[in-house]
């Protein structure tokens, strides 16, 4: 039998993480986020001195650096060189110099192949911006997650809140939009849906509710 796959996708701050991580629980699969490896590969650039906008210096980082996606106690990490990363990769700066460092082909092909390794052999709900497009346009369940900017910087807001931290609520929705419009329009798989998404507005859903919408499409679909 193949590993189950399953896809979300969308833009940042609509909800992909939480519902990815329930989602893998309740499927008992793993939980795989693809945009921590991007962001490892751009804070490992950060860390070299790397401009995050010149593909070739970038390339020889990604060369010299080894990013793994891992499990440890069957929960996903990502490791840079061996070493787990944690909130090190969540600032605002890595955020940014993530969606530079990810237009580049090069980061491209080499992050989507341990990801289709990794899916391959263990299955899982993988978050991300190209897994139903591009990593893997043969998963069985595919959904496209979306909220408006304002909803997305405001659920950002709190959380960085309750976390301690205070970021202005027009700073915070003006890099969100900053980075959606380099993610949709990169030329190398760029974020969009096509129709074998199951799309889902989750501005006015609780996280519960999210989640119980996925379990219920992936329940008709099997029953079919
Ligand atoms: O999901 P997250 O906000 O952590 O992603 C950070 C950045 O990584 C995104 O803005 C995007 O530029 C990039 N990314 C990507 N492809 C993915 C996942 C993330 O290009 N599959």
């Amino acid at each position: 039998m193949t590993a189950l796959l399953v896809a979300i996708d969308g833009p940042s701050g609509v909800g992909k993480s939480t519902t990815a991580r329930a989602l893998a629980q309740r499927l008992s699969i793993p939980y795989v986020d693809t945009g921590a490896m991007y962001r490892a590969v751009a804070l490992a650039c950060l860390r070299a001195g790397v401009d995050p906008n010149d593909s070739d210096r970038v390339a020889d980082a990604l060369q010299r650096t080894d990013v793994g996606p891992g499990t440890r106690d069957g929960i996903f990490v990502v490791e840079l060189d061996g070493v787990e990363l944690g909130d090190e990769i969540r600032t605002s700066e890595v955020s940014l110099a993530t969606s530079r460092v990810s237009v580049h082909p090069v980061v491209r092909e080499r992050l989507v192949e341990l990801q289709r390794q990794f899916g391959r052999r263990h299955g899982g709900v993988f978050e991300g911006r190209d897994i139903g497009t591009v990593v893997f346009p043969e998963a069985e369940h595919k959904f496209f997650l979306e909220a408006s900017p304002r909803v997305r910087a405001e659920r950002r807001h709190l959380e960085l809140q309750q976390r301690g931290e205070t970021l202005d609520l027009d700073r915070l929705e003006a890099e969100l939009r900053e980075r959606d419009e380099r993610d949709r329009t990169r030329e190398h798989s760029p974020l969009r849906a096509d129709d074998t998404y199951v799309r889902i507005d989750t501005g006015r859903l609780l996280a519960e509710e999210v989640i119980e919408l996925l379990i219920e499409h992936i329940r008709t679909a099997q029953n079919q």
